[in-house]
């Protein structure tokens, strides 16, 4: 029988029976509104509240600095848009980014530059890292926010947020980190970080899809994206998602409660991924061999289109991606990967593989069964690779 195995937990993640279990009264039994001042409502604001403080414990924050979104990408858009207002209020407008962000934080920038805002996307370094110092060097008198990824959904690398969130401290810059790839899978404390914004998403650590969190640090005062009644403090406004916020603070408990163990197990995979990986021939691992979230790795392989190879890995039974989701059904090539200052040509033929701790050692060796297989078959099939045997081309990798 063909085993099929999900690697692409860096899209999104299966919701766990715990997290199910945990919604399942709050659809049909528990449904009145959180606002509500009868015993149904104050049911459902009870649930609110112990998933609010769930949430936080989870990231050693309090439980008035969370605030529940409709997901990740709202979050992001919360926390840029009120670093610009902020600044805006001084008179300071120009923020600071990197050009490998996810297109939540990319796109909301890239408004405000239209409206104004002047924006520095620093480079990344190839390891597919930014340096504490890259920031303090572009901080100017009128940087209203830094706004860096703690680890980039495509290549898993892990900036020095900590390091980056004392610069800006020192400076007095606003902060705020995108962390969806990291709460859940990697130690998350919002006061070690020195953060004053800090963005996850409940359906990347095996939450349910369409809920998210800002942490925002007391005294940080958010601008709302949806105007509407006073839920969330009156920064988020439309009627709580109970169920799935439920889940959320289900699945960040399961998820951060064994967190060293299944770092190391997680680690173990992706070790095991990488070795095996890097034995065929052009091929390339991108970003830092060591810096990085324990289960995302990123290959490139000369001479192929990761469009091809994903069809193939399909058949195959594994399920990944080139990149981000929301880009892998174009042609067009990783703005993370160019980002590292990879030529278009080997941007195109990327591969991300992301296991996280409900993948086992036999679903790695199915994968680096397939893998190769398939490299084989689309090389002896390809003539760009063809013209890289033969010499009329030299190879990048
Ligand atoms: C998935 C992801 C997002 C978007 O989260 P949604 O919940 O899908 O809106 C934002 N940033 C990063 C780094 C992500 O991986």
């Amino acid at each position: 029988m063909l085993m099929y195995v999900y690697a692409d937990n860096a899209a999104t993640t299966a919701l766990s029976p715990r997290a199910l279990e945990a919604m399942m009264p709050y659809f049909s039994q528990v449904y009145g509104n959180a606002s509500s001042l009868h015993s149904p409502g104050q049911r459902a604001a009870e649930a609110l509240q112990k998933a609010r403080e769930d949430v936080a414990a989870a990231i050693n924050a309090d439980f008035k600095e969370i605030y529940f979104t409709g997901g990740g990408s709202e979050a992001d858009n919360q926390a840029i848009l009120t670093g610009a207002a902020i600044g805006a209020r001084k008179g300071k407008k120009h923020i600071i980014s990197t050009a490998f962000e996810h297109h939540a934080v990319l796109h909301t920038l890239a408004k405000l530059e239209k409206e104004g805002y002047e924006v520095t996307l620093l480079p990344v370094h190839e390891n597919g890292v930014v340096t504490a110092q890259d920031v303090a060097a572009a901080i100017r008198p009128d940087t209203a926010l830094v706004t860096i990824m703690f680890v980039n959904n495509e290549i898993g690398t892990i900036q020095p947020i900590a390091q980056i969130g004392a610069v800006c401290r020192e400076k007095g810059v606003l902060f705020h980190t995108d962390a969806v790839q990291a709460v859940g899978h990697v130690p998350v404390d919002v006061k070690a970080l020195n953060v004053d914004m800090l963005s996850m998403a409940a359906h990347k650590f095996h939450g349910p899809k369409g809920v998210g969190a800002l942490y925002a640090r007391k005294g940080v005062p958010l601008v709302n994206v949806i105007e509407g009644g006073q839920q969330e403090r009156g920064k988020r406004g439309g009627t709580e998602n109970i169920p799935g916020i439920v889940g959320m603070a289900a699945a960040i408990k399961e998820a951060t409660e064994n967190l060293d163990e299944d770092m190391a197990y997680v680690t173990a995979l992706r070790e095991k991924l990488i070795e095996g990986l890097s034995k065929i021939p052009h091929s390339r691992l991108n970003g830092d061999r060591q810096q990085r979230v324990p289960g995302t790795v990123n290959f490139c392989f000369e001479g192929i289109e990761g469009e091809g190879l994903l069809l193939w890995l399909d058949q195959k039974g594994v399920a990944a991606s080139s990149g981000s989701a929301c880009t892998s059904g174009s042609l067009d090539p990783s703005h993370v990967l160019l980002a590292l200052g990879l030529p278009h040509e080997i941007a195109h033929g990327s591969l991300r593989l992301s296991v996280d701790r409900w993948n086992t050692e036999e679903e790695i060796d199915h994968i680096l069964q397939a893998v190769p297989e398939v490299v084989d078959y689309l090389r002896a099939m390809s003539p760009v690779w063809d013209e890289l045997e033969r010499g009329v081309t030299p190879h990048l990798i």
